[in-house]
């Protein structure tokens, strides 16, 4: 494992943009290849938009950081092609455990809907999913798709201009520059993008401290993620487990504000805190230790001119829920079929806006959710550690209580409500796949569903008779025919109590419209919202 660390994975090259004799331009340039960066590569890449990504650093990021990845992230890596090695080394669960004081409270499974291709969460310290990222690059660059990955190219400026924004590069060999159409910042959450840009954050920064101790041992714990509030081992504070590959397992110690640092992370200070959880007997390496404190905020506005801010360098939640990696990702898979569409003249700049307001949007909710967590795991009155308390004495016996039980909510996809790109919308079937959505995986004839939708605009007719290629105007749109007759988690998910559909499916699978029946006028104006080529014809923006 220290090979991965200590290996440049994408070493510096000198690029033929260094000796051009004056600056190269590029449709799209990324400034970051942590997770967030590469996954927005691979998707532009993957529909020919040519993309060179730049980073200052060469290798995965080191050290410990996100380890929970999601069903929907999964789905997202999926349809980039780049999944498999994620479920192969990852730990797989679904399940966790609560407990207060020296007792088990509640177990909980979170995918109680059996039938998705994908599980709920699993387990994978974030530099395996970086080196699997790296690794799809490599085969879709071998492939012939138009991505490049320069190491140790570090962005020092940047100078924006009306349609198109000049970098200043920084490399072993000395400056250069390059201009970009499209400049989407991936550069982490102390962002010099964004900096150099003179933007800043709203938000909250939270005074707490939590030691990390990614703590390598055989254990017989079941893999489940067990949370602790107020433990015998920890008074007054938290603490989470957490199994990783390669008998890792994530051990955080909530420690609050007032502490000295230094002592925390003595090797000694760890062990016996580890010994106090783990028994006097219990035998384990460290492989990583540190203490981490955390913000929930965001840029006011993920777009700024031609520059797309996504990742940490646009938000930050605090870990509780994972929706760190997992919301920059669904950034990525929003940002690159827009993009794309902008690129290549079928719909208007203003489509880039829909990025930023859907996004600020999810953005808010993961905030929401993230200060809830922190907030009932670290009360911040005695009145609210009273309830907190009550709460969880009442979960122990009362289902009703759980709900109520917040060690952070876990991350699910965003619905896009009141977006200005969704279409009409249906009563008559299910709620939980409304118009903003994104689509759910059922099983389905050939597979599953969300495989037969891949990427693309889609029209998925359930149980419906379609005119022979229908024309839906300017944009290519798919037409995926499937009957629920035989398959009823997939009906009971897309239909409901009717007896046939139609789903109308943007590129990164989330729900533009839906009908009873067809109607190809009704979907080419569908389509001309969900790329704002609508409002653009009425001038609006
Ligand atoms: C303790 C902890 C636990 C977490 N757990 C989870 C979890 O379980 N699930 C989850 O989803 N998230 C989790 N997260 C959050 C997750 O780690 C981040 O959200 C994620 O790394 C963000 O990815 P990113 O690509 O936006 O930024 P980063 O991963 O920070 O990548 C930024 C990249 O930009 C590069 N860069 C910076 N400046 C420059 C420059 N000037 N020029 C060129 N390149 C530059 C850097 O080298 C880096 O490669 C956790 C975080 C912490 C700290």
């Amino acid at each position: 494992m220290q090979k991965i660390f200590d290996t440049p994975l994408y070493p510096y090259h000198r690029s033929p943009d260094q000796d051009a004799p004056a600056s190269q331009r590029h449709p799209v340039v990324i400034i970051g290849a942590g997770p967030v960066g590469l996954a927005a590569a691979i998707d532009l890449a993957q529909q020919d938009v040519p993309v060179v990504v730049l980073d200052e650093n060469d290798k995965v990021s080191f050290g410990s950081r996100a380890i929970c990845f999601s069903q929907r992230t999964l789905e997202i890596v999926d349809r980039m092609g780049g999944a498999g090695p994620m479920l192969e080394k990852g730990v797989l669960w679904d399940a966790g455990r609560v407990f207060f004081g020296d007792r088990q409270i509640y177990d909980f499974n979170l995918l109680p809907d059996a039938d998705h291709k994908h599980p709920a969460f699993i387990n994978l310290q974030q530099y395996y999913l970086e080196n699997y990222l790296v690794d799809r690059v490599r085969e879709i660059e071998a492939a012939g798709k138009p991505i490049e990955l320069r190491g140790r190219n570090k962005l020092a400026a940047i100078g924006e201009h009306d349609r198109h924004v000049r970098l200043e590069i920084d490399t072993p060999e000395g400056p250069y520059n390059l201009e970009a159409e499209w400049l989407i910042a991936c550069d982490g959450a102390n962002s010099p993008a964004r900096r150099m840009l003179g933007l800043d954050f709203v938000g909250r920064v939270f005074e707490d401290n939590f030691l990390i101790a990614d703590t390598i041992m055989e254990a017989d714990f079941p893999t489940e993620r067990w949370f602790w509030f107020d433990p015998p081992f920890n008074r007054g504070q938290s603490a989470l487990l957490h199994k990783q590959p390669d008998n890792v397992w994530r051990i955080d110690f909530q420690l609050g504000w007032d502490i000295d640092r230094g002592e925390e992370l003595k090797e000694a200070n760890i062990r016996r805190r580890l010994h106090a959880m783990l028994g006097e007997n219990a035998k384990f390496d460290l492989e990583w230790c540190s203490i981490y404190t955390f913000q929930c905020r965001r840029m006011a506005a993920f777009r700024q001119g031609r520059v797309l801010f996504a990742g940490d360098s646009a938000h930050q939640v605090s870990p509780f829920g994972a929706r760190g990696a997992n919301s920059g990702i669904q950034d990525a898979d929003n940002l690159a079929w827009k993009l794309q569409l902008v690129l290549n003249g079928t719909a208007p700049e203003t489509l880039m806006d829909t990025y930023s307001t859907e996004r600020v949007y999810a953005a808010d909710e993961n905030i929401r959710h993230s200060t809830r967590s922190t907030d009932f795991i670290t009360p911040k009155s005695e009145t609210s550690r009273a309830f907190r308390d009550a709460v969880l004495d009442l979960a122990e016996h009362h289902e009703f209580a759980r709900p109520l039980v917040n060690s952070g909510r876990l991350s699910e996809p965003s619905v896009y409500d009141g977006s200005r790109l969704n279409g009409p919308d249906c009563a008559d079937l299910p709620a939980s796949l409304r118009v903003g959505a994104a689509a759910m995986d059922a099983p389905v004839a050939g597979g599953w569903l969300l495989d037969r939708l891949g990427g693309g605009f889609r029209l998925l007719a359930i149980d419906q008779d379609l005119p022979t290629a229908p024309d839906f105007g300017a944009v290519e749109v798919g037409v995926v025919e499937l009957s629920a007759v035989d398959w009823p988690e997939f009906r009971q998910r897309y239909l409901g109590a009717a007896r046939s559909a139609l789903y109308l499916i943007r590129p990164d699978q989330h729900v533009a419209a839906r009908w009873l029946g067809f109607d190809a006028n009704a979907v080419r104006a569908a389509l001309e919202t969900a790329m704002a080529t609508a409002t653009a014809q009425k001038g609006t923006t």
